[in-house]
C-alpha cells in the first residue's frame, strides 16, 4: 500500500524530530522533502526547528518549486533538493543536516573516501565532498553536480551533509551512516591512523551488493573509494622523492668537506700570508 500524503508528512515530523535529537542539526539548520508523485513535493518550511515542526510547518511544491499549499515559506534550500530530483528519478526523498563529525570532514576539506568499512562500502561505496557554494545560492548545488548521480550521500564543503533514497527513512538512515563513519574515521585517525582496505576485498564488497538488495549506482572507480594500494602509490611517490633526497644531497657541503691537520693547515695560513708578502 502507497503511503497517503498524510503518513508522509508525518514521516517527516518524526525524521525531523530524529535529526534534532542526534545534534545533527542546530537551531533552524537542514531540511527535509518528499517526492509524493510527478508533479508535487512536500518540504519543510524555513526558520523552523526540526525537531519541533507541526503539520502546518510543512509545504506542497510544484518540481519548479512553486508553492501549491502550506501557510510558510519553503525551505532556502528548495533549489538542491529539485535539482537533485531531477537529475535522479529514483530517488523520492532528501534529507540535508549538518551533522557535526560529518560537517567537521567538510570543513576540513576532506572527503569520506578511504576504503575502510564494508557496510560504507556496500551501501555508498564511499562519501565525496563537493566544493563550497554560498547556501540558498545556485552555487551551493553547482558543486554537487558531479556527484549527483552516483552517490547518494554528498559532503558540503564548509557546511554538512545530504542523502537521498527511496524514501525519507533511508534518506535518514544514510546520513546516520555518513556521520556514524566519520566518527570512525576520526577515531582511527587518533589512534594512530586507519588501515585502508586492499583492492580486491573492495571488489568483493561492490560484488555483494546484489546479495544484500542494494540498489547504489556507485562502482569501484579510481580514488573512489580509495583503496590501499591507491595510498602505497602516494607512499611510493613518497619514497621516490625521498630516494631522490640524497642526490640533493650529494651538493651538500659535507661532501666537500677536507680532512686537514692543524698543523698542514697553520702551513697553509702561512704559505698564503707568504705569497701576499705579509710574512717573510
Ligand atoms: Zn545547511
Amino acid at each position: 500500500m502507497p503511503k497517503t500524503d498524510q503518513q508522509h508528512r508525518q514521516d517527516i515530523l518524526d525524521v525531523g524530530k530524529l535529526i534534532y535529537q542526534k545534534g545533527w542539526v542546530a537551531a533552524n539548520d537542514g531540511n527535509i522533502s518528499v517526492r509524493l508523485d510527478n508533479h508535487r513535493i512536500l518540504c519543510t518550511c524555513t526558520g523552523v526547528s526540526k525537531g519541533m515542526m507541526t503539520p502546518d510547518d510543512i509545504i506542497v511544491c510544484d518540481l519548479e518549486g512553486n508553492k501549491m499549499g502550506g501557510a510558510r515559506e519553503r525551505t532556502t534550500e528548495i533549489a538542491m533538493h529539485l535539482t537533485i530530483y531531477q537529475m535522479r528519478p529514483d530517488v523520492s526523498a532528501v534529507v540535508h543536516a549538518h551533522p557535526p563529525v560529518a560537517t567537521g570532514f567538510a570543513v576540513a576539506g576532506r572527503p569520506l573516501t578511504l576504503a575502510l568499512l564494508p557496510e560504507v562500502i556496500v551501501s555508498l561505496g564511499c562519501v565525496p565532498l563537493a566544493e563550497y557554494g554560498l547556501p540558498g545560492t545556485p552555487a551551493l548545488t553547482s558543486g554537487m553536480l558531479p556527484y549527483i548521480p552516483k552517490y547518494d550521500a554528498i559532503l558540503l564543503g564548509n557546511h554538512g551533509s545530504v542523502c537521498y533514497g527511496e524514501d525519507v527513512y533511508k534518506a535518514f538512515f544514510k546520513m546516520e551512516t555518513v556521520e556514524h563513519f566519520a566518527r570512525v574515521t576520526l577515531v582511527a585517525e587518533l589512534l594512530g591512523g586507519p588501515k585502508v582496505l586492499p583492492r580486491h576485498e573492495v571488489g568483493k564488497l561492490f560484488e555483494a551488493r546484489a546479495r544484500y538488495g542494494v540498489k547504489s549506482h556507485t562502482c569501484m572507480e579510481p580514488g573512489r573509494p580509495l583503496v590501499a594500494e591507491d595510498l602505497d602509490d602516494r607512499e611510493d611517490g613518497k619514497q621516490d622523492r625521498q630516494d631522490r633526497k640524497p642526490e640533493r644531497e650529494d651538493r651538500n657541503p659535507d661532501r666537500d668537506r677536507l680532512n686537514i691537520t692543524r698543523d698542514e693547515l697553520m702551513a697553509l695560513v702561512d704559505e698564503a700570508l707568504r705569497s701576499r708578502g705579509a710574512l717573510t
